[in-house]
Formats: structure tokens, C-alpha cells, sequence
């Protein structure tokens, strides 16, 4: 790495950390948390353990997400006068479900060179272990805390055709199942809970199996990742055979709504007398919507 005298900017590390096994650390990365002028952290606190573990000295900074702007600010600074930068967020990949995404594009926009140091992330460890298909993926970050818009949230996700990936707290994943199965169907899924640590464990199965077995553990503990299958074609022979059924559905929604039904209601209705499970019915509204805003 090139130590600058003033006159030529420094350059910006994304620096990927463990997420449980400190193993997992790269060379590289060491190498560049050791080189470097500053270490722009998520907590200072926790940086410094890790730090402390492999013997580095290189000075520490926090960044926060609240004031993120203002740490973008301050670390632009650093990096015009010269100063090597690595990012850290508190585990695994930053700006992955971490901060980070204003101190990067505050760089671009200056100019400085942005250089990627890869490493651990939860959302691949889980994926590649989850025997769900990994082609095509659609990474979600955390769902909404709040039922009814987890509910909204995975309505609008319902007709995606590629695995879905989320991050979710342990005390929300047995809810999250629940509304999982009813807004989706009972699709395959996986719970990756503590990748790489002591207690690692991957959970698979169909979304009802997962809800049963995480609603009977009353205190879910540790750190999960949520996956679940895409939308499979299968239920719908071609494209003319869906349109049909879609228009179908939407003009009994309606007269449903216009009978005083409110719509959850008169979508479930019109499932059941059209012959769809809920999910189906999920799928086709929001294809639906989807053709028209396009
Ligand atoms: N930047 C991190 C990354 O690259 O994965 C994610 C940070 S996000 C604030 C923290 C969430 O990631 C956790 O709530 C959990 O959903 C997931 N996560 C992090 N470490 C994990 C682990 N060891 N096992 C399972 N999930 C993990």
C-alpha cells in the first residue's frame, strides 16, 4: 500500500470482518487493517476486539448511520489529505444491512478510489448452505417488524421467481414463518441461525414444518437468516391461461369490495371460489399491478 505525503488522495477500503468465526478474516484484509492510517468503524468498541486479537495498533474512528453524513464529511477529509481509510462495520460485509452507503458515494463523488476488500457475509454462507436454489436470488434485508407491513412486504415479494433472502431478529422469526406460509403458500425454506459459530444451525424444510418447530422454541436466540423459495410457474399452465385467471379474480375482488367486503377479505373469498390457494391469488394481483405500472 502507497503511504501519501499530502498531495495525492488516500484510498477508501471496504473491508469485509467475521461474522462469529474470527478464522474467517482474510489475509488481505489483515494486511490492510494493519497498513492503513485510520479504521472508520461502526463501533469503535467492537472493532477493537477484533483488533486486539490479531495484534493491530491502526487507529480507530466510529462512523454512525445517524450521522452518517457527517462522518462522510469528516472522513472525505481524511481521504483528500492522504490518509488511507478502511471501513469496517461491526460484522461481516459493510453496507450489507450496515452503514456505510453515504461514506462510499461520498467518495466516488469526490473521486477517491474505492477499493473492495471481499470476505464473510450471513446472506451467502446461508444461501449456498440452504440446498435452495442459488441461480437467482433476491436479497431483502431485513423484514418489516410490524405484521401487517411484513404481511404488505412479502405480498409484494410474492411473485418473485428466485429464492428469497432476508435478514430476521430472533424473536420475530417464528411470526415471520406464520406470515410467511399464509401470504406464500407452504413453500421450501431454510433458517441459518448462528453461521459459523458454536451453535451454528441450518433448519430445513417446508415453511409450515419451520413455523410449527420455531413456534414450539419459545426463545429463539442468536443470529438467522430467512430463506425461502421462489415462485414456482408450475400452477399455471402459459401465460393466456394466467391472464385469464388473474381477470377473472380481479373482477370478483371488485364486486366483492362493492359488496361491502373489505379487501383481504374479498381476496380470500375470490380464491376460494375460483378454486386458488391464497398464494396464487397473491401472485396474480400483483402481477397484475406490475403489468399495469409498466
Ligand atoms: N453486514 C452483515 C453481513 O454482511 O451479513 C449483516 C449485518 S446486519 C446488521 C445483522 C444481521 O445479519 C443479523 O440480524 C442476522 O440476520 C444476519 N447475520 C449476521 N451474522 C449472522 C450469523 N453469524 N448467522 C446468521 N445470521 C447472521
Amino acid at each position: 500500500m502507497r503511504h501519501n505525503t499530502g498531495d495525492m488522495p488516500g484510498t477508501l477500503y471496504i473491508v469485509a470482518t467475521p461474522i462469529g468465526n474470527l478464522e474467517d478474516i482474510t489475509p488481505r484484509a489483515l494486511r490492510v487493517l494493519r497498513e492503513v492510517e485510520v479504521i472508520a468503524c461502526e463501533d469503535t468498541r467492537r472493532t477493537r476486539v477484533l483488533l486486539n486479537h490479531f495484534g493491530i495498533k491502526t487507529r480507530t474512528i466510529s462512523y454512525h448511520e445517524h450521522n452518517e453524513r457527517e462522518s462522510a464529511a469528516g472522513l472525505g477529509k481524511l481521504l483528500e489529505g492522504g490518509k488511507n481509510v478502511a471501513m469496517v462495520s461491526d460484522a461481516g460485509t459493510p453496507l450489507i444491512s450496515d452503514p456505510g452507503f453515504r461514506v462510499v458515494n461520498a467518495a466516488i463523488e469526490s473521486g477517491i478510489t474505492v477499493v473492495p476488500i471481499p470476505g464473510p457475509t450471513a446472506f451467502v454462507a446461508a444461501l449456498v448452505a440452504s440446498g435452495l436454489p442459488s441461480d437467482q436470488f433476491f436479497f431483502a434485508g431485513f423484514l418489516p417488524a410490524r405484521a401487517n407491513a411484513r404481511r404488505a412486504h412479502l405480498e409484494d415479494l410474492a411473485a418473485i421467481q428466485a429464492t428469497l433472502v432476508f435478514y430476521e431478529a430472533p424473536h420475530r422469526i417464528a411470526a415471520a414463518l406464520s406470515d410467511a406460509v399464509d401470504v406464500l403458500g407452504n413453500r421450501e425454506a431454510a433458517v441459518a441461525r448462528e453461521l459459523t459459530k458454536i451453535h451454528e444451525e441450518i433448519a430445513r424444510g417446508n415453511l409450515r414444518e419451520l413455523a410449527k418447530r420455531f413456534s414450539q422454541s419459545t426463545a429463539t436466540r442468536g443470529e438467522i437468516v430467512l430463506l425461502i423459495s421462489g415462485a414456482s410457474e408450475s400452477a399455471f399452465e402459459s401465460t393466456g391461461e394466467r391472464e385469464l385467471s388473474s381477470m377473472r379474480l380481479i373482477d370478483r375482488v371488485r364486486q366483492l369490495e362493492r359488496d361491502g367486503l373489505d379487501s383481504k377479505l374479498a381476496l380470500k373469498k375470490a380464491a376460494r371460489e375460483l378454486g386458488l390457494k391464497r398464494a396464487e391469488a397473491y401472485r396474480l394481483i400483483v402481477a397484475q399491478k406490475n403489468r399495469r405500472s409498466r
